[in-house]
């Protein structure tokens, strides 16, 4: 039977984050953890699985971008045999225990269980999943990386997010010399330094990379590409490059006081904040910049970041922390399941309003906004928001977070590779059938293609982008061999 996981552990965690040292905050992330710790129980587990009606027509796996053999091993944990489960789970996914915790389930495997239809709640998918391989891990059963036998060739991987390392995992394993490039001094991408630790704990994300390190991969981390090397620097030093870096070009708000101190961008203080949870030194944080204690905070933005950034203000012991978006709750892009623990958690969401200017000389003070309403539908079905007349308001703050979404930054121009081509959003042009970029024997995969997304679509590509790169790699060999 597999160990439970001991309380005391978690709260040793918990404790260890040390970003939050206050008894309120430190209680308050000790209750997120002992939710977590009730999902890991074996009984609930297998009480859950056993509910999988094992239906003919497996839509939750349709509906799972990695088409998960989910009936296949939730049957094995109701079953007990958690170990066959969790090899089940890992045929498909590079990070069964990560999709398990951050997935929006809602709208994928979980939104589309035949139970859920029935209007009797759906399998907690997502919940077993992480469960059998968090239990993999306890037990050993997770096997370190074997690669394959060597190919005499090598890959460049520009980006250490979910594609790039699923990418890497899979390279590795057919017997490539995989090189990982990162700017960052960590590899994980958003799972490491965007996404929150009361979301994803950091040893989750640590533990596999890791196990990659550990199987001959070699990372190149703090090397930016366009200032350490050029796009075609690297591809000189490698067989293939897959570009896989994301986007971060925040979107900008235009209006009044926007440039005064204490308007911050939602990555800058999600990095700051998860810094701090790694214990690295983050003068930003203890100078206060980054710090939302006692403050009156204010989120403009209704993403899944602008959700991140309110729940990790209230964990920081913010005075207030109010979410301004111009469209209603309805019409949000971010998860309902997080605005309803934002809520729980004493956030207050203001509906329809927009920010018009920010107050403050020395230092932000307030934030005047618009009441908005939705007018008719766009180009894209959604309706318009329309400001109101006359509506104006203010909402005291000391800290504003803009957390507006991002677009890809200038590729082209920062790897000083004008020929690569991009779409008219600046994400990467591929072609489809290949993912390969219009650059011959670089390819692309991830946000940087699709714009911005989720981590287990993240990881579907870099599955995929692997079986081109290895066909690209067989040709180019066999080429090779006979011009020689
Ligand atoms: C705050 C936040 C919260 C999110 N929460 C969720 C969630 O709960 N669930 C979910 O499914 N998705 C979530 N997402 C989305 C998800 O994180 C992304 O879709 C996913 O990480 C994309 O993976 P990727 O590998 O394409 O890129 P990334 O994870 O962005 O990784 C790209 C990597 O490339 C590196 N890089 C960039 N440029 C260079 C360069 N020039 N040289 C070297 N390295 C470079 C970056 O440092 C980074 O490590 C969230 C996103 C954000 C911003
Ligand atoms: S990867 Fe995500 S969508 Fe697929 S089964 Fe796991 S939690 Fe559900």
């Amino acid at each position: 039977m597999a160990k439970r996981p001991q309380k005391l552990e978690m709260l040793k965690f918990v404790e260890d984050g040390q970003a939050y040292p206050e008894k309120r905050e430190a209680r308050l992330r000790a209750e997120d953890f002992q939710e977590i710790a009730d999902k890991y129980a074996p009984e609930k587990a297998a009480e859950q699985a056993a509910r999988c009606s094992q239906c003919g027509v497996p839509y939750c796996s349709v509906h799972c971008p990695l088409h998960n053999h989910i009936p296949d091993w939730l049957r094995l944990t109701a079953e007990g045999r958690l170990r066959e489960a969790y090899e089940m789970s890992n045929l498909t996914s590079t990070m069964p225990e990560i999709c398990g915790r951050i997935c929006p389930q809602d709208r994928l495997c979980e939104g589309n269980c035949v139970i859920e239809f029935s209007g009797h709640g759906a399998v907690t998918i997502g919940s077993v999943e992480k469960y059998i391989t968090d239990t993999a891990w306890e037990e050993g059963w997770v096997e370190p990386l074997q690669p394959g036998r060597p190919k005499g060739q090598s890959v460049g991987i520009i980006g250490a997010g979910p594609a790039g390392l699923t990418a890497a995992e899979y390279l590795r394993v057919a017997g490539y010399d995989v090189h990982v490039y990162d700017r960052h001094d960590r590899a994980g991408g958003l799972l490491t330094y965007g996404i929150p630790g009361f979301k994803l704990e950091k040893h989750v994300i640590m533990r596999r990379v890791q196990r990659l390190k550990d199987g001959g991969i070699q990372f190149h981390e703090n090397f930016e590409v366009g200032r350490d090397a050029t796009l075609e620097k690297l591809r000189d030093r490698h067989d293939a490059i897959l570009i896989a870096t994301g986007v971060y070009q925040a979107r900008a708000i235009q209006m009044p006081g926007v440039g005064a101190p204490g308007v911050e961008e939602a990555l800058d203080f999600l990095i700051a904040s998860n810094r701090k949870s790694f214990g690295d030194d983050v003068p930003d944080f203890d100078n206060g910049r980054f710090n939302a204690k006692g403050k009156n905070v204010v989120v403009i933005g209704g993403g899944d970041t602008a959700m991140d950034c309110v729940r990790t203000s209230i964990r920081q012991g913010a005075k207030s922390v109010k979410c301004l978006y111009r469209r209603d709750r309805a019409n949000m892009p971010g998860s309902q399941n997080e605005v309803r623990n934002a809520e729980e958690e004493g956030v207050e969401f203001v509906w329809l309003s927009a920010p018009k200017a920010v107050e403050g000389t020395d230092h932000v003070t307030a934030v005047r906004a618009n009441r908005m309403r939705l007018g008719a539908p766009d180009a894209s079905g959604r309706r318009s928001p329309e400001v109101e007349p006359d509506s104006d308001f203010t909402v005291e703050a000391d800290l504003v977070i803009k957390a507006l979404g991002f677009d890809a930054e200038d590729l082209p121009r920062l790897f000083d590779s004008p020929d690569l081509s991009v779409t008219r959003w600046g994400t990467l042009r591929v072609d489809h059938k290949s993912m390969m970029t219009n650059l011959e024997g670089v390819f692309a995969a991830g946000d940087i293609v699709r714009g911005a997304s989720l981590v287990v679509w993240g990881i579907r590509d870099g599955r995929d982008v692997t079986e081109h790169m290895h066909r690209f790699l067989k040709e180019k060999k066999m080429a090779e061999r006979v011009a020689a």
